[in-house]
Order: C-alpha cells, then sequence, then structure tokens
C-alpha cells in the first residue's frame, strides 16, 4: 500500500472514531445495539479496509489494518468488534476462500458496505473445539439445504451474509459419518427459514450486536460453497487468524485509551493537597499501562509482519504457522493486558472508575471477553505451547 493511500485510510478511520463517539457514549449509556455505526462506517467508506482495491476495497496491507483497528479499539470493544465480525472474520473468508466469481459477487458490496457480514462456527454445543458442531447441510438440486443453531455470532442479526460451517446430513454408516468432514458457506439471510435472536443480557459489550439463530432446511446456491467441501476446518482456522489480530490490535486501542485516560484523570483529580498523578502509587497504575501498551504494541507489530508474510506467500506451511503461533501469543497477551490496563484505569478513577458516565469502566466490562472469543485463554496457551513443542503435542484435539 503506498503512503498516500494508508495516511487517506488512517486520516478517514480518526474522522470516523470522532463522529461515533457521541453516539456510541449514548447507545453505552441507554444499553443498545449503535445503530448509527454501520452509516458513519459506510459514510467515511472504510468497511473494505483489507478487501483489495480491485474488488472496490481500501487494499489495506496487515501493518496498516492493524493501525485501522487499534485506533478503532480505542472507541471501545463494542464498535472494534463490528470490524472484526464484517472485515477480518466476514469479508476475509471470501477473499482467502472464494473463486474469483465469488470474489467479484460478493466483495464489492461488502466493501462498500451494502452487504454486512458475520462469521457462524459457534454453536451451543460447540465452541472451543468446532468439530463437535451440529449443524448440517443435504444437497437437494442446485442448492444447499441447512439446518441447526449458531450462537454468539457478532453481528448474526444485522449482517446480510453469514460465512457458515455445517457437517453434511449423517447418512447412518457409522464409518461413514465418523469421516465426516465440516463445509463453509456463503449464507445470504434474505431467504425464508432464519430465525435470529440478539443476545442482549450480556456482562458488556451492549453497543455490539451478539445473535443467535437458527436455520431450518435454509437454501444457499451450491455456488455459494466457500473453498472444497469438507475443507471447514481449515477455513475456520485460517480465518481465525486475521479474526485474533484485529482482536489483538482493537485491544491495544484499549490500553491506550486507558493510558491517556488515567493520565488525564491524575493530572486533574488532586487528593491530600495535590494533584494524584504525584502520588507514587497512583503512578505504579500508570507505569503498568504503559508496560502494556508498549510490550502488546511489539508482540502486534510482529504478528502482523508474519502475518503479511504468510499472505504474501500463500501455501507456505512454515510463513502460516509461524503467523499462527505470533498472533496467538498477541492476542493472548494484549487481551489479558488490556483487561488489566482497565482495571488500573478504572482505579485511577476512584468511585468514578465504577460508573459507565467514564471509559475506564466501559472498557473494563467490555475487553474481558477478548479472553474468550477467538480463542479462549487456554486454548491459546495450548496452541502456543504446541506451537513450540511441536503439532504432536498438540493438547486440545
Ligand atoms: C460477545 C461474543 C461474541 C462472539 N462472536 C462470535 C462470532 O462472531 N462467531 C463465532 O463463531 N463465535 C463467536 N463467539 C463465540 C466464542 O468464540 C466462543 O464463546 C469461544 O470460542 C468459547 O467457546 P464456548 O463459549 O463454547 O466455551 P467452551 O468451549 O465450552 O469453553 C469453556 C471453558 O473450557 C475451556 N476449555 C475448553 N476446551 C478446553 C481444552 N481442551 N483445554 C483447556 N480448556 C478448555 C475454555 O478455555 C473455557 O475456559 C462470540 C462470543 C462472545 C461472548
Amino acid at each position: 500500500m503506498d503512503t498516500d493511500s494508508r495516511d487517506k485510510l488512517l486520516a478517514d478511520v480518526e474522522a470516523f472514531c470522532q463522529e461515533v463517539r457521541p453516539v456510541e457514549d449514548l447507545c453505552y449509556l441507554e444499553h443498545r445495539f449503535n445503530d448509527q455505526a454501520i452509516d458513519l462506517a459506510r459514510k467515511h467508506d472504510i468497511l473494505g479496509l483489507n478487501v483489495p482495491a480491485a474488488y472496490g476495497g481500501r487494499g489495506a496491507d496487515v501493518r496498516t489494518y492493524v493501525h485501522a483497528l487499534t485506533r478503532i479499539g480505542r472507541e471501545g470493544t463494542g464498535v472494534r468488534t463490528l470490524f472484526s465480525g464484517h472485515c477480518s472474520i466476514g469479508q476475509t473468508t471470501v477473499l482467502e476462500w472464494g473463486t474469483e466469481e465469488q470474489r467479484r459477487r460478493v466483495l464489492p458490496r461488502t466493501a462498500a458496505g451494502r452487504t454486512i457480514t458475520a462469521f457462524g462456527l459457534t454453536e451451543p454445543e460447540a465452541g472451543s473445539n468446532p468439530r463437535e458442531m451440529q449443524m448440517t447441510y443435504r444437497r437437494e438440486g442446485d442448492r444447499f439445504l441447512l439446518n441447526g443453531v449458531k450462537y454468539l455470532i457478532s453481528n448474526g442479526s444485522i449482517a446480510d451474509l453469514i460465512v457458515v460451517f455445517a457437517y453434511p446430513e449423517a447418512t447412518g454408516d457409522p464409518a461413514g459419518d465418523r469421516a465426516r468432514r465440516f463445509s463453509a458457506f456463503m449464507v445470504e439471510t434474505g431467504a425464508e427459514g432464519i430465525e435470529r435472536e440478539m443476545m442482549t443480557a450480556k456482562v458488556g459489550l451492549p453497543t455490539s450486536d451478539t445473535s443467535m439463530f437458527e436455520l431450518t432446511d435454509y437454501p444457499v446456491p451450491v455456488d455459494n460453497l466457500l473453498g472444497a467441501e469438507g475443507q471447514g476446518l481449515a477455513i475456520a482456522m485460517q480465518t481465525l487468524r486475521a479474526g485474533r489480530l484485529s482482536v489483538a490490535a482493537g485491544c491495544l486501542g484499549v490500553i491506550e485509551d486507558c493510558l491517556e485516560e488515567a493520565c488525564g484523570y491524575a493530572k486533574e483529580r488532586s487528593q491530600h493537597g495535590k494533584q494524584i498523578a504525584r502520588h507514587q502509587l497512583v503512578q505504579e497504575h500508570v507505569a503498568g499501562i504503559e508496560l502494556a501498551r508498549q510490550a502488546s504494541e511489539s508482540l502486534i507489530h510482529t504478528a502482523a509482519d508474519a502475518k503479511q508474510a504468510a499472505n504474501d506467500h500463500p501455501g507456505d506451511a512454515a510463513l502460516a504457522a509461524r503467523a499462527d503461533l505470533l498472533v496467538a501469543e498477541a492476542k493472548l497477551f494484549a487481551s489479558d493486558a488490556a483487561f488489566r490496563a482497565a482495571d488500573s484505569a478504572m482505579q485511577v478513577f476512584g468511585g468514578r472508575g465504577y460508573s459507565e458516565l467514564f471509559r475506564p469502566g466501559r472498557h473494563w466490562k467490555d475487553v474481558r471477553v477478548c479472553r474468550i472469543y477467538e480463542g479462549t485463554d487456554e486454548i491459546l496457551k495450548l496452541k502456543i505451547a504446541a506451537g513450540v513443542l511441536g503439532k504432536e503435542y498438540e493438547a486440545y484435539r
């Protein structure tokens, strides 16, 4: 990406962030989905951040994409999750696994924000282990019919197109059924046979759409199969590499915001006859957040470079494995660091920190999810250990 395009893209992201902040503030306090964020993102043309210009997007390289998501992350994990769902795990799947025809058919409208996307892997009975999913498909003429429930899906109620994973229906032959592998489909949500429900009883993220949906004999044209039949696990895992990096970048944004908020408040607020910023134990909080910021940034930028190398050499298994490992490390570290940074910033704010009127408390509630979605802390630790010990030591199979 050339410098001018990069600067323009980041300026558009900045303009979006400034406009979305007051809306997000209000929606947060009213505990409702931010229904203006997409319009604002569309207005600033930032819904195709990582989609190449040839398909109508902004063509961000991985580093630029990380900078954009970091900036958006400062506005809150809710807003950033919209982008992770749409750009990082929705569109990326089509970009990396779609045929040329599928990319041309889908990406221009997703990049323009006319079609919002989501990624539906998790089910009530299948989270950390997607192989335990129960959603099925069967072929009928020139379409597949999908049946099952997806759960905890970001953008799940608002998406016009959801990447959905499903097994072929069981045939009754035990050996054949045991060997089944799941596939990925682009599900356009406008047909009969889909029931969606936004999940509102969440600990945080009130402004983000987290939904469940049920498909009943839901028709999907055969042209909407992504990759080959049975390739779903590889598709999901490769896509999650992009998703995890976006989560890590968002967490870095949270840490940056916590640092700014904590420093600003500590200089404003006086107790015991001086600014609280002059009390050494308050400075300890500031030092901790700064350390979290610096360490997270290093890990994330290293991971971004590794992902760029893997993107530039598709099919190079060693580069892909290195990117997987470094992205897992960055996501595990940054999500924990962001949660601690929010906790420290809350502490600096004292009683006000415990109010949703101030940003640290919101970050604290919202960023907690980053230790759960797109790979829990535990699964990422096992993944990192296997990356070091060797694939045969994978403890989460
Ligand atoms: C707000 C939100 C948004 C989300 N968005 C999406 C989305 O857009 N798309 C999507 O597909 N999913 C999404 N998810 C789902 C998320 O990815 C899953 O919740 C996550 O993968 C964990 O799965 P689970 O909830 O079923 O927990 P489980 O897998 O049941 O895990 C429960 C606990 O057991 C631990 N555990 C499980 N297996 C092992 C093991 N082998 N070794 C050690 N510990 C283990 C876990 O680490 C965890 O601590 C979202 C979740 C939330 C909360």
